[in-house]
C-alpha cells in the first residue's frame, strides 16, 4: 500500500485570480477554436463544449441545437440504424462535423459502428466509451479501431492519469476523455471508492496529452458555467456536459409532472434505470454505478447555452484572454475554502 500525499483538487477548491486586461467588453472574446489532431488529418473548428453520450443528453435533437451554435454532441449509442438514417437525412453536411458516433467495445458495438459510419462518409468522429479505460483490452480495441478507420477522429475514455492518456494516444486515439467519478448522476466513488478530483485530473492529463500532440475532453463534474471555465483554464481542450444540459426540450428522459410542475427524468448510463431500458436489467455480477433523478423542466437549451457561453466570455475578460485558446495560459488558480455566498439560497 502507498499513499500520495499531494492533495488533488476539484472545481470547488479553486477560483481564477483576475488579471489586468485590455479587453473592453466580453463581446470581444472569441470562443471558437481550431484543432488539428494527432492521427486523423481532419481539422475541427467550433466552440469546444459537448453534450455527453447519455440517452438523456446526447440526442439527435440536442445535436441539432448545439451544432447550430457551433458546439458538439457525442450521440448516445442506443439509436437504431433506421433512426440514424432519418437523422442523417435531416442534417446538413457541416453539422456532421459536430457530432460523434458512440460505441462500446463489444463485437456487436463495432459492427453497429461500421454500419452507421457507412451511412455517411462525412461522419468524422468516433467516441469509444467505457466506464473504466484502464483495461488492456480497451487499448487493443482503440488500436484495431484506428487500423480500421485511419482518417476518423477517435475519442477514447475514460481515464484520469497521464500514463494511461499516453498509452491510449499511442494506441491510436486523437482525443482522450478524462473523468472517473465526478458526474452528477454517477455513484462510482460511493460504490467503489475509486476516483480522482476533476481539476487535478485535467491538469495532469492535459500535460500528458499535449506533450504528445493529443487533446483531452474534461468529462463530468461541471455544475455551473464557472466550472466549465475552470476546466478550460486547467487545460481541457473540450468540456463535456451531462447534467447541465439535462431537462431541456432537446434532452431525452421521460417528462413527468409533480405537484403541478414539469420535470424530466435524468439518469446515469450505468444506473439501474438505463440498464433496465437497454439491456433488460442489472447483471448479477455488477452493481449499478449511476443514479436516477428528476430535474425541473427547463425549456429550450438555447437559453442555457447563452448562460454558459456568456459566463465563459466573462471569465476570459476577467483574466485578459481575447480567445478561449489563451485562457489556460492566462490562468492562475488560487486555492480557496469558499465559493459563492449562499445567504439567499437557504
Ligand atoms: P455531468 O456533466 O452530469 O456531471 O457528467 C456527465 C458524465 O458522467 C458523462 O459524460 C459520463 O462520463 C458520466 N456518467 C454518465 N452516466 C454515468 C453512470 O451511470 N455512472 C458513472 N460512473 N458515470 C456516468
Amino acid at each position: 500500500m502507498r499513499i500520495e500525499n499531494e492533495i488533488k483538487l476539484g472545481f470547488k477548491d479553486v477560483m481564477f485570480r483576475p488579471k489586468r486586461s485590455t479587453l473592453r467588453s466580453r463581446s470581444e472574446v472569441s470562443l471558437n477554436r481550431e484543432f488539428k489532431f494527432l492521427h486523423s488529418t481532419k481539422i475541427w473548428q467550433g466552440v469546444p463544449i459537448m453534450a455527453a453520450n447519455m440517452d438523456t443528453v446526447g440526442t439527435f435533437e440536442m445535436a441539432k441545437a448545439l451544432a447550430n451554435k457551433g458546439l458538439f454532441s457525442a450521440i448516445h449509442k442506443h439509436y437504431t440504424l433506421t433512426e440514424w438514417e432519418d437523422f442523417l437525412a435531416s442534417i446538413s453536411k457541416n453539422d456532421l462535423n459536430h457530432i460523434a458516433v458512440s460505441t462500446g467495445i463489444g463485437e456487436q458495438d463495432s459492427e453497429k459502428l461500421a454500419q452507421i459510419l457507412k451511412l455517411n462518409p462525412n461522419l468524422n468522429f468516433i467516441c469509444i466509451d467505457v466506464a473504466n479505460g484502464y483495461s488492456e483490452y480497451f487499448a487493443e480495441f482503440v488500436k484495431s479501431t484506428r487500423q480500421q478507420y485511419p482518417d476518423k477522429v477517435i475519442i477514447a475514455g475514460n481515464v484520469v492519469t497521464g500514463e494511461m492518456v499516453e498509452e491510449l494516444l499511442l494506441s491510436g486515439a486523437d482525443i482522450i476523455k478524462v473523468g472517473i467519478g465526478p458526474g452528477s448522476v454517477c455513484t462510482t466513488r460511493v460504490k467503489t471508492g475509486v476516483g480522482y478530483p476533476q481539476l487535478s485530473a485535467i491538469i495532469e492529463c492535459a500535460d500528458a496529452a499535449h506533450g504528445l500532440g493529443g487533446h483531452i475532453i474534461s468529462d463530468g463534474g461541471c455544475t455551473t458555467p464557472g466550472d466549465i471555465a475552470k476546466a478550460f483554464g486547467a487545460g481541457a481542450d473540450f468540456v463535456m456536459l451531462g447534467g447541465m444540459l439535462a431537462g431541456h426540450n432537446e434532452s431525452g428522459g421521460e417528462l413527468i409532472e409533480k405537484h403541478g410542475k414539469p420535470y424530466r427524468k435524468f439518469y446515469g448510463m450505468s444506473s439501474s434505470t438505463a440498464m433496465e431500458k437497454h439491456v433488460g436489467g442489472v447483471a448479477e455480477y455488477r452493481a449499478s454505478e449511476g443514479k436516477t433523478v428528476e430535474v425541473p423542466y427547463r425549456g429550450p437549451v438555447e437559453n442555457t447555452l447563452q448562460d454558459i457561453l456568456g459566463g465563459l466570455r466573462s471569465t476570459c475578460t476577467y483574466v485578459g484572454a481575447s480567445r478561449l485558446k489563451e485562457l489556460t495560459k492566462r490562468t492562475t488558480f488560487i486555492r480557496v475554502n469558499e465559493q459563492e455566498n449562499r445567504f439567499y439560497n437557504q
